[in-house]
């Protein structure tokens, strides 16, 4: 393609992305991989879940002139993907089995006199000779396959239908090819090239890290309360709970309706009908939370499930992550907490001792490790996440997960009490478990402490200063960090080495002692528009009678983004509502003006104005400091301030306060974001240890980009200025901006 065509071609790409799905920009690698599949280059995409693959072949399918062909395993999905295609004008359908007569017919006409543009298959029907027949007298442009893993016998989905799509691929030697998935080790990924012929610089990886999504893990303590505790943080909001059993999930379920909570159950003992039926019922809203097993959750794509909960610990991984990722697929922020129970581990480890093969233990052990090195990490919780995808971490501090920035969970000098409960182990003989030595170390009468003549030991109700949860709480915490042995058969408590240097006072212990406590604190309003909550609702509401009535999932309609964003910039015109993010033409002719009426109306009665949309990001952030920033009345972060002002260096209140460096560097960027001024904002430049030319641009970048996301940043300075540094020229950037 000449150059001048290769240009036509990308504003195409690029004012579809605008008119027709209504986005502003490219996610990370959408651009080059469309730009590669434009050039008419086979083309690889590895992409997270929620990633925005399908963009990748829906938008060459909507520029091509010919038929682009997508092939997925997943007959729920395409249909999916169709509704949402229709809603956006872009004729798309799908051919299987499950169609009426009429329907399939219809179907047909439209591809044979060529009015649509994409066509979703399965592959085994993309198969059949008939379907071959078909298409070989269509102008084929396209051929995306969707779960592009299953085609190598290495994956862990291998399906022999896959294999066959060579056959198909033949018959095309003009379409151009591109396989995504969001899970191919090297070895499948090097299967997918060979067999499509995909060059290794047609390969694309994005990175796997999902930064929207909150990664927090708490000690399983309590699991009911602090599963609804937790879920009622998000009323009428979508959310999964995992669930290790079919027992446990119905059992969950039953009590979170009892507590009126809009629960239903999801697993592979209820009949088929059933879970069609609970799983459309969560799609469009009518309910808001799933319990299930790891059944649940391959053929939907909601894009707005708010948060993922853990009841129980998950066998590994690479499950944790595809769970997980089924939430915040929109973008905006979601909360993942995972209930870390020792006796889970107990059950897997069970479980694992079973398996009479040698190699698939040993296999199991070691994911059940790696699980475990993220349960008890104490450090960011992505590290030893994207670490399994064999991926680094780029940053020291994530800043979304509970050890980036949880001061719930900071950690004191618990050396004594350390010493008393490891002594009175000692004292009772290493013979019993954490109950008895804490009803000895609490004083006791029990008839078990009485008989075996513990009231006369000197480690005998020394120890009322802490409740028994906590004694618990601190218990766990000696074994998890290796100075106990838990025996496990009998659940006796065994000292190690390690036990041996506290106990004499040769190394301190750290740890938590506060049970740390759920809370919503931590969500961060990176992406999240703070629209007006009234307005949302009655937008949400309304957009549900309209999906209900149109037969559709909400989310097809508007997503919740794009609500918020209506009922943060209130628009008045056609114009202004195709500034919002997800309103293309189509969108806007179909409910532009319903839309419109609802928020005008909304602004006539509580006199509010439209507020301007200009795209720059800093016009953005400056208006959205509203009504609702709260001022930060917590005690650590006033003396953090304080201390600050006094002129103390980020690692110095660190260490004085036993915390991390990103935890200081929290409490400043939340102060200055919630719009407090420092007394001497330039001291911030001066710790970076930055020159001045680095510190003006790197400030630029900040006005260029917009400041809540780093990396963008990072990236223009070309990776002179690091992030530790550019955490406090942003607390200074913010610190400046204006009302
Ligand atoms: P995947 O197939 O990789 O799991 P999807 O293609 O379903 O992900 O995309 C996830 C969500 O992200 C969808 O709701 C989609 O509309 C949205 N999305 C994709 N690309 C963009 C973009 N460039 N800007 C804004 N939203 C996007
Ligand atoms: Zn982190």
């Amino acid at each position: 393609m000449c150059n001048q065509g290769r240009e036509k071609v990308l504003n195409q790409a690029k004012n579809i992305l605008k008119n027709v799905f209504g986005f502003d920009e490219f996610r990370e690698s959408q651009q080059a991989i469309i730009n590669n599949i434009l050039e008419r280059q086979n083309t690889l995409a590895i992409m997270p879940t929620g990633g925005g693959k399908s963009l990748c072949y829906q938008i060459p399918g909507v520029v091509f002139d010919g038929l682009t062909i997508v092939i997925s395993p997943l007959i729920s999905l395409m249909q999916d993907q169709v509704r949402q295609l229709n809603e956006l004008a872009i004729p798309a359908c799908v051919l299987n089995s499950s169609l009426s007569d009429t329907d399939y017919q219809a179907n047909l006409d439209g591809i044979k006199q060529q009015q649509i543009k994409l066509l979703f298959l399965a592959p085994e029907t993309a198969l059949q000779s008939n379907i071959l027949d078909l298409l070989t007298n269509c102008d084929v442009a396209c051929i995306a396959i969707d779960e592009a893993h299953c085609i190598s016998e290495w994956g862990h989905d291998f399906r022999p239908e896959y294999r066959q799509l060579n056959r198909l691929i033949e018959c095309f030697p003009n379409a151009v090819c591109i396989a995504l998935t969001a899970t191919a080790t090297p070895r499948v990924r090097e299967d997918i090239k060979r067999q499509l012929n995909i060059t290794d610089t047609s390969e694309y990886i994005s990175s796997f890290d999902r930064p929207n999504l909150f990664i927090g893990v708490i000690p399983k303590d309590n699991p009911y309360q602090q599963c609804k505790k937790f879920v009622e943080q998000y009323p009428k909001q979508s959310g999964i709970i995992y669930c290790q059993s079919r027992k446990g999930v119905d059992e969950l379920t039953t009590k979170l309706q009892q507590d009126g909570l809009s629960a239903l159950p999801y697993h592979a003992g209820l009949s088929s009908i059933k879970r069609s039926d609970y799983q459309e019922r969560f799609i469009r809203d009518d309910v808001h939370i799933i319990v299930a097993t790891i059944a649940f959750g391959m053929g939907i794509n909601k894009p707005d499930v708010r948060y993922v909960l853990h009841y129980d610990l998950p066998k590994n991984i690479e499950g944790y992550y595809q769970q997980i990722g089924r939430a915040g697929r929109d973008g905006l922020d979601a909360d993942c907490l995972l209930l870390f129970g020792y006796g889970d581990t107990g059950k897997i480890r069970f479980f694992i001792d079973q398996m009479s093969n040698e190699q698939e233990k040993r296999l199991a052990n070691m994911h059940l490790n790696q699980m475990l090195a993220l349960a008890e990490a104490e450090d960011c919780r992505r590290t030893p996440l994207l670490e399994y995808f064999g991926e680094q971490s780029l940053k020291e501090n994530c800043n979304n997960c509970d050890n980036c920035t949880g001061e719930s969970k900071e950690k004191s000098d618990l050396t004594v009490p350390a010493q008393k409960f490891l002594s009175c182990v000692h004292r009772t003989e290493q013979r019993f478990g954490a109950s008895h030595i804490i009803d000895v170390l609490r004083g006791s009468s029990a008839e078990k402490v009485l008989q075996n003549q513990h009231n006369l030991l000197s480690t005998y109700n020394i120890g009322n200063e802490y409740s028994k949860k906590q004694w618990m709480t601190l218990a766990r915490q000696l074994i998890q960090k290796g100075l106990l042995n838990q025996d496990e058969q009998f659940g006796s408590l065994k000292l190690t080495q390690k036990a041996g240097d506290v106990l004499k006072g040769k190394v301190p212990f750290f740890a938590l002692l506060q049970q740390p406590v759920v809370t919503s604190s931590h969500t961060s309003k990176a992406m999240t528009k703070p629209g007006d909550q009234q307005l949302v609702a009655i937008l949400k509401a309304d957009r549900k009678r309209l999906a209900d009535e149109a037969n559709l999932p909400p989310y097809a309609i508007f997503s919740d983004r794009t609500l918020n964003e209506m009922a943060y910039y209130f628009p008045h015109s056609q114009d202004n509502l195709l500034r919002i993010h997800g309103v293309g033409q189509a969108k806007l002719e179909k409910y532009g003006e319903h839309y419109l009426a609802l928020i005008n109306d909304f602004c006539q009665k509580n006199d509010i104005q439209e507020v301007s949309n200009a795209q720059s990001a800093t016009s953005k952030a400056t208006t959205s400091k509203s009504n609702n920033s709260s001022i930060n009345s917590n005690s650590r972060s006033v003396e953090i301030i304080s201390a600050y002002e006094t002129g103390q260096s980020v690692s110095s209140m660190a260490e004085q306060f036993k915390v991390k460096n990103g935890t200081i560097i929290n409490h400043l960027y939340r102060y200055a974001q919630d719009g407090h001024k420092f007394a001497q904002p330039s001291q911030l430049l001066e710790q970076s240890g930055l020159s001045q030319a680095h510190i003006d641009s790197a400030l630029a970048a900040f006005a260029e980009h917009s400041y809540e996301r780093l990396k963008p940043v990072y990236d223009s300075l070309s990776e002179q200025v690091s992030y530790d540094q550019l955490h406090l020229l942003r607390i200074y950037f913010v610190s400046q901006l204006t009302e």
